[in-house]
């Protein structure tokens, strides 16, 4: 293992390494910064997040550049706001004993003129998002015309996030002759594109291996019903009084709607998702990082380039659409060399999802029981009498001590502990005495398929069926209509199945869990200028033919569907429901509602914080 001085940095620069407390180098810094240093060449370096990439690149780029001179020769594209923020502050501090220089950062939501100003004093190292670069290019308020070096740095989320034409657009403003470094944690075949595209030979070096999760981190799953989801959550969090992590969700409205529950529940959690105002997220992020948030739930695209170095856990709520992205996501945790857990809850339909992940990750995955309310309780009652045990004592209470002594002149040591104890513990024990054990036995259930021993899919009992009132007359097929579904309820690719399209109806199934969700949307959903109605089909589907034509009939059947037979038949034909619209649209609402008081399931717990709250917990 070499020091920082045998990798042949100046002066400046150990100098400030010191200042940080950086004792060696970390691998990718071992790696990249000798080639970086003595070749003229364009790189390829993969590694994770926290693994010290940022000096990877940032001490070459600072040795090489010239600060003696004003013009902009290094530039380093991020894909988030947060992560370029955080580059420039840690630029600012490697090369805080380089006089001269200047690291600007350019991103969006922020003023325009006053980042085009700062580039105009001199910056000879740009740091920028590809919207507002390509922004601030196109008006000509930056010149990178002499680039020498340029760094994509999480290469594949920005290609994730939609950037390969912004970045194509921004390089094509840069020599042919620069050096490129690209800096991924994974490597899926279009950034080996972008690799090959730009790149000239690269060198290519890997920390671990490639897509592979970081070895400080363990992995676990919780396998439970869909509907126990966000019961599971809250006991991963109780069996681990200093959780201090970050939760995903799919969509905004889930990462909304369980940070919500969880505030109400008592636990200090905060919301991090793409319809908060900018203002709003740096105010999460802020209590975050003091730690003032033990629970950050958040989407994947908001919690990129979230570098805080402390977070214990990482809980996946739901598993991401992309499986890649879940490298991303426990990646979050054991960083700076400190252990960290990702653990997923996961329903039966999921499961098999966790074999692809351990493939992708290189890593196996541990198969864990949610605790029970036995076990919390005792972690609680632990945990609290270690707090007190390690509380230092404020004397402030001396002088009541005699009025205590005289009330407790008769009780007992053991007893004044049951009783102390009792007052924080009673309220967990109340919560979790007799809760129902919430795991599921993977039992005759087939982790590599994905199916049930000897239950059709449709068969399933926490997915529910429903009816849709277009089909195939509306130029939909089964792949169409899943497409359509997925993108209107922003749902993840195998969260809409056994897809059924008929003339003028379908069927369709989701998860139990989002069918509020499902029939919620739909109360007003307008398709081609026309209400589209779904509802809750009582015929499960999947048990008969492939062809669609099962013994047990149409959707309304069961129904008494008179009135809903005609209504479909007056949707039956564009021509039909494009005139007489306003008529239509009225009493097709009317209907389901009416039909949705009776039809509908009452709210189920999963999500919800009905049931006891859990007892609120100080802050840390
Ligand atoms: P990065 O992967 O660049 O986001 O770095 C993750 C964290 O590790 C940051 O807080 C860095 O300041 C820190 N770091 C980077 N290099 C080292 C090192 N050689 N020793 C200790 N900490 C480091």
């Amino acid at each position: 293992m070499s020091t920082f001085q045998e990798l042949g940095l100046n002066n400046d620069l150990l100098q400030a390494i010191t200042d940080l407390g950086f004792v060696k180098p970390s691998e990718v810094q071992e790696k990249a910064i000798p080639i970086l240093l003595k070749s003229e060449t364009d790189l390829v370096a993969l590694a994770q997040t926290g693994t010290g990439k940022t000096a990877a690149f940032g001490f070459p780029m600072l040795e090489k550049i010239d600060i003696d001179s004003r013009t902009t020769q290094g530039l380093i594209l991020s894909p988030t706001r947060e992560l370029c923020l955080q580059i420039t502050n840690e630029m600012k501090q490697y090369g805080k004993y380089c006089k001269g220089l200047n690291v600007v950062a350019i991103y969006g939501g922020s003023s325009i003129t006053d980042q085009a100003r700062e580039v105009k004093r001199g910056a000879q190292i740009i740091v920028a998002t590809p919207g507002r670069m390509k922004d601030m290019i196109s008006r000509r308020l930056v010149d990178i015309s002499k680039i020498q070096y340029s760094v994509l740095d999480e290469a594949d989320e920005m290609l994730n996030m939609g950037f390969k034409e912004d970045i194509t657009d921004i390089l094509s403003h840069t020599p042919e002759d620069k050096n490129t470094w690209l800096f991924s944690a994974t490597m899926p075949r279009e950034v080996a594109t972008i690799a090959k595209k730009f790149m000239n030979n690269p060198q290519e070096i890997t920390v671990g291996n490639k897509n592979e999760s970081t070895s400080n981190v363990s992995h676990e799953y919780y396998l439970v019903n869909a509907r126990d989801r966000y019961q599971a959550l809250k006991r991963l969090s109780d069996a681990n009084p200093d959780i201090f992590s970050v939760i995903f969700c799919r969509t905004k409205r889930d990462t909304q709607k369980v940070a919500e529950n969880l505030i109400e529940d008592g636990y200090s959690a905060g919301a991090l998702h793409g319809d908060l105002s900018q203002n709003q997220r740096d105010l999460v992020m802020k209590s975050f990082r003091n730690q003032q948030i033990q629970m950050l739930v958040a989407t994947d695209v908001a919690a990129r380039g979230i570098d805080v170095d402390d977070i214990t856990h990482v809980i996946n709520y739901q598993l991401p659409d992309e499986i890649e992205t879940y490298t991303h996501r426990s990646g979050r945790t054991g960083r700076a060399g400190k252990k960290g857990v990702s653990m997923v809850i996961v329903s039966k339909s999921e499961v098999r999802k966790i074999k692809s992940i351990e493939r992708i990750i290189k890593k196996q995955f541990e198969k864990k029981d949610i605790p029970d309310g036995a076990d919390i309780c005792e972690v609680q009652l632990m945990s609290l009498a270690n707090k007190i045990h390690n509380t230092e004592i404020n004397h402030e209470i001396d002088k009541h001590l005699s009025s205590i002594n005289e009330l407790f002149a008769d009780t007992d040591k053991d007893e004044l502990i049951k009783k102390f104890f009792s007052v924080e513990f009673t309220r967990f024990y109340n919560y979790y005495n007799k809760s129902k054990n919430l795991n599921i036995a993977e039992g005759s259930f087939d982790r590599d398929s994905g199916r049930e021993g000897g239950r059709g899919f449709g068969g399933k009992s926490d997915s529910t069926r429903y009816f849709i009132n277009v089909g195939g007359k509306d130029g939909f097929d089964w792949m169409k209509l899943k497409d359509f579904l997925k993108e209107v309820l922003e749902l993840g690719r195998d969260d809409v199945f056994k897809v059924e399209v008929k003339d003028s109806f379908s069927f369709f199934n989701t998860e139990n869990e989002i069918k509020e969700k499902v029939l919620a949307f739909f109360t007003d959903y307008k398709h081609d200028g026309r209400f589209v109605n779904v509802e809750v089909s009582e015929n499960r589907g999947g048990g008969g033919r492939r062809d669609g034509k099962r013994g047990g009939g149409r959707r309304d059947d069961k129904r008494g569907g008179g009135r809903r037979e005609d209504r479909r038949s007056g949707s039956g034909s564009r021509s039909d429901r494009r005139g007489g619209g306003d008529s239509y649209s009225k009493s097709r609402r009317s209907g389901g509602d009416s039909n949705s008081g009776s039809d509908r399931p009452r709210r189920s717990d999963s999500g919800s914080s009905s049931g006891p709250s859990r007892p609120r917990r100080s802050r840390r």
